[in-house]
């Protein structure tokens, strides 16, 4: 089966997924989207109300933010991966427990290893400790680092950017640096270890 069959049924599964107490809270499950070979993969920590209503990852004010900074490095969403940590909106903007993201990481790790994206990008917090357990995004932010098997480069979530013109700042002086970290060889950044992505990852390294 090729590659963007198994990535649609890996899709299909989780629209129906039962595996964690959140099925029974939401409305859709937000699977993610973007083709098998997307260059870049954004990863969010999970649903937000919106997103809960459409099944449409990053839509409304962060979508839009997303979108404008794509723009900015001539990027279209349809040439991206993106989705979440957790596919299942928290209920009244939890955060997510751990049994929820343990019951639904094998997910996003099946997800990834299809569509091979040569750069990761978690956004915010939730999303860079999934990718780098030991880093704080404050830190670690704008800075390329393999893990995992990927290369992985922490940005502020876009919607906190939206609560802090200081923030979108950051964010837009680390988008900027994208195409850079694209063009460069991955060998010339530093492993870190204690990734929670599962061992049996392609490895691009
Ligand atoms: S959050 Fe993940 S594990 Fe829980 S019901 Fe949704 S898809 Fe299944």
């Amino acid at each position: 089966m090729k590659s963007q069959d198994l990535l649609d049924q890996i899709n299909a599964q989780i629209n129906k997924c039962s595996g964690c107490r959140l099925c029974k809270v939401r409305i859709k499950a937000v699977p993610g989207e973007g083709p098998v070979g997307s260059l870049l993969a954004f990863v969010g920590e999970a649903p937000g109300a919106n997103e809960d209503r459409s099944g449409t990852p990053f839509c409304g004010r962060a979508g839009d933010l997303l979108d404008r900074l794509l723009i900015m490095i001539g990027v279209k969403r349809s040439q991206i991966w993106v989705g979440n940590v957790l596919k299942c909106r928290p209920p009244e903007n939890r955060g997510p427990m751990v049994d929820e993201v343990r019951a639904c990481r094998t997910y996003l790790e099946k997800q990834l290893e299809l569509i091979g994206p040569r750069l990761v990008i978690p956004l915010g917090k939730f999303a860079t400790d999934h990718f780098i357990p030991e880093a704080r995004i404050s830190q670690v932010k704008g800075i390329p680092v393999r893990s995992g098997g990927f290369l992985i480069y922490p940005v502020y979530h876009p919607a906190a950017a939206l609560r802090s013109s200081a923030v979108l700042a950051e964010l837009e002086k680390d988008f900027k640096k994208i195409p850079a970290v694209l063009s460069a060889d991955p060998h010339q950044f530093p492993i870190v270890g204690g990734s929670k992505i599962s061992e049996n990852q392609v490895s691009l390294f």
